[in-house]
């Protein structure tokens, strides 16, 4: 490994004798050395400011070092953190804060709340987000995502599009089991967006397999514009769709979304969008033009 770059602010006090300068020199030097060996980077970069600041606010020996190791520990949680945020694979940075709840009424706010303490994720059960396009399904999934996150949890966010590709391009290649396996791994894996495109007909069976597997171990979060009473048409086999929703319901939390699409409201807020003579401007998946399939960064 690289040895990381020299800490900018040990720095020996000038005017001192030769001899007493090199001895400080020298022990800037070691404790510089067994601060990178122990991998404390934090304290190890900001050493000078650290112990400026301790002494500025008269702490003992104890305090000190107990400033020193919270430095240290807030630091790594920081890379840790974004670390995690990076393996997850979220689409897009959204938070239950930034969530308008009142532009949803049919969305209970205790309800999202208490999904955000993450217990049904300790638990391993599953949440089933149900509702039309544009009404906030992968906002929810990614600021829950988040939060499990935050709380340690490894998670991983997949449309189902790519999800069961990847399963059957598993099965052709004879790497089933180990994709299998990937995905078995974290213990909140996000489904988003199952229903929206036709599925491969052994799709079914293979989810069936990934739900199996993580079946009260690991969680699932999954979205659909469709209700799970509509899955055996969006796996086109009734027998697979529910042996799939017999496990994924078991210990399960399914929220229901109804109302107008989030994007469109903002169109037509700022007039940019008018519904057509005749359409109405509630069905949201039914009778309205597609919403522009926008991807916010
Ligand atoms: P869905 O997954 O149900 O199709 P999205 O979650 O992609 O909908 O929402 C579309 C866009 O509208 C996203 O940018 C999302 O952040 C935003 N959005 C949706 N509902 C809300 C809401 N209630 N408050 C704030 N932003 C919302
Ligand atoms: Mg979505």
């Amino acid at each position: 490994m690289a040895r990381s770059k020299p800490a900018a602010t040990m720095a020996v006090p000038t005017g001192l004798p030769a001899a007493e300068a090199a001895d400080i020199a020298r022990l800037v030097e070691d404790l510089d050395a067994m601060l990178s060996r122990l991998r404390l980077g934090a304290i190890r970069e900001q050493l000078d400011a650290l112990l400026d600041e301790a002494a500025r606010r008269q702490l003992n020996l104890r305090e000190a070092l107990a400033w020193l190791c919270a430095a240290e520990v807030a630091s790594k949680e920081q890379r840790r953190l974004s670390m995690a945020m990076t393996i997850a694979r979220f689409p897009f940075v959204r938070t239950l804060e930034g969530f308008e709840f009142e532009a949803q009424p049919s969305i209970d706010p205790g309800k999202i709340r208490d999904l955000a303490t993450c217990r049904w994720v300790a638990n391993g059960d599953n949440v089933v987000l149900q509702g039309p396009p544009g009404v906030g399904k992968t906002h929810l999934e990614v600021a829950l995502g988040r939060e499990a996150v935050a709380r340690g949890y490894t998670v991983q966010f997949i449309t189902a599009m790519e999800l069961l590709g990847s399963l059957v391009k598993g099965q052709q290649q004879g790497t089933l089991d180990v994709r299998l396996a990937q995905y078995s791994k974290p213990k909140l894996l996000i489904v988003d967006e199952l229903g929206y495109l036709p599925l491969e007909p052994q799709a079914g069976h293979l989810f069936f397999q990934l739900i199996s597997r993580r079946y009260e171990q690991g969680s699932v979060l999954i979205s659909s514009n469709r209700p799970v009473e509509e899955w055996d048409e969006v796996f086109g086999d009734q027998v697979v769709a529910s042996a799939i929703l017999d496990r994924l319901l078991h210990h399960s939390h399914v929220v229901t979304i109804r109302g107008d699409s989030y994007r469109l409201r903002e169109k037509r807020r700022s007039g940019l969008f008018r519904p057509q003579a005749g359409s109405s401007s509630s069905s949201a998946i039914g009778g309205m033009p597609p919403p522009t399939p926008a991807k916010e960064a």
